[in-house]
């Protein structure tokens, strides 16, 4: 991790006042000189030497060559997805973010743009899927809820040969867990609302790119589009990224802890997590990432929505909301929240069964976390009893 807290120690000290906190430069426009003449800004949707700061970041910590803050993570995917003209094609993670999908499909594919979903654990089903009209290759790695992994430079040699652009949403990884630029992606993006701003207390999103023309049209369509982040969640943003490194250690080593305690409870029926030798994509995970993130999701043995929704009525530290990636742990159930609009056949193809939950595993003290699961799977133990009592 030193590697990144050198770039955060790099952040710039304002040259006016010694100020060690980025200033929020409020202003909508900039005195000029002459006509023309200005200091690089001369209209805030353009330009902001907050949001620059913030965008010079993510490139720097994304090992790109060029960073853009956006309104939200969905603004970042909208901008990626004006790349393309009608009749291009994508092919995509089949257990995409929801927000992801419903975009794809109900604002793009009215403009003509086609998107197939397949599971990406196996490079080659994406190798199969290629075509001359294939623009994009849409990357998640962990997925969500279930955490799949896709070995992101396998399926960039191949998306590469038939000219195809790999992007990858880099949001349950974070940048301190795992490059995908470096790894052979093209465009690399963020939900900086989870980990990268880190404390629940802002929406918004990242790009960053390698390639410099890339990344021109991309800051072209933003302007032109006008997706900007506004200077405070910049600036908030900045600060959650000043502790990132620390924050990631401290997902890691609780969801560790987390996945274990859940594994070897008897009312559990299947626990996701990369860090364990059992998940399916550990051996890739465990190459192409730093760490294992701060997410866990597990099904129970008695699998109906009722059960799921007994334990979260249980949990102390684990807050039910949606959203992950925040200092204090969050707990979801999908089938009814994030994936809700999701057809139930769909939805349980991608192993999102009725009772699965997911756990976004906060920095408190990993004894709390494991003892509040325990807590709580007690209680519908309980619940369970009850139930075959009568
Ligand atoms: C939350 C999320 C998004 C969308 O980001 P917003 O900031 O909510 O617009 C995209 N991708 C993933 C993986 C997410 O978790």
């Amino acid at each position: 991790m030193q590697e990144i807290t050198q770039i955060i120690q790099q952040l710039p000290i304002d040259p006016l006042t010694g100020s060690v906190s980025v200033p929020i430069y409020q202003t909508a426009t900039f005195v000029q000189e002459a006509p023309g003449v200005h200091k690089g800004f001369d209209y805030a949707r353009s330009n902001n030497p907050t949001r620059l700061v913030l965008e010079n970041l993510i490139a720097q910590l994304e090992d790109g060559s060029k960073g853009l803050a956006f309104a939200s993570g969905l603004a970042a995917i909208d901008c990626v997805l004006k790349l393309l003209k009608s009749g291009d094609e994508i092919i995509a993670v089949d257990d995409i973010y929801g927000g992801s999908f419903r975009m794809f499909t109900h604002v793009y594919e009215k403009f003509g743009i086609k998107v197939h979903y397949l599971d990406a654990s196996n490079p080659t089903n994406i190798l199969h899927a290629l075509k001359p009209q294939t623009k994009l290759v849409w990357l998640e790695t962990p997925t969500n809820p279930t955490l799949k992994i896709a070995d992101i430079a396998a399926i960039a040699r191949y998306a590469h040969a038939a000219d195809a652009w790999v992007v990858v949403d880099n949001t349950f990884a974070s940048p301190a867990l795992q490059k995908p630029l470096q790894l052979g992606a093209d465009i690399v993006l963020h939900s900086a609302t989870k980990y990268l701003a880190g404390h629940s207390d802002v929406i918004g999103g990242l790009l960053a790119v390698r390639d410099e023309a890339l990344g021109q049209q991309l800051k072209f369509l933003q302007n032109a589009c006008g997706n900007i982040l506004g200077p405070w969640d910049s600036w908030l943003t900045i600060r959650g990224i000043e502790t990132l490194p620390l924050r990631m250690e401290a997902h890691c080593r609780n969801a560790l802890a987390v996945a274990q305690t859940l594994a070897s409870h008897p009312l559990v029926d299947t626990v996701y997590y990369p860090g364990l030798p059992q998940h399916p994509g550990h051996e890739v995970a465990a190459i192409q990432q730093k760490g294992f993130g701060g997410i866990v999701t597990f099904t129970l043995k008695e699998d109906t929505e009722a059960t799921a929704k007994a334990f979260l009525q249980q949990t102390r530290y684990f807050r039910l909301a949606e959203s992950l990636g925040g200092v204090k742990s969050l707990a979801a159930h999908p089938a009814t929240m994030t994936h809700k609009s999701i057809p139930r056949e769909r939805r349980l193809q991608a192993g999102v069964k009725d009772s699965l939950i997911r756990l976004s595993c906060g920095i408190e003290a990993a004894q709390d976390l494991t003892d509040d699961i325990l807590q709580s799977l007690q209680s519908i133990q309980k619940h369970t009893n009850t139930l075959i009592a009568h």
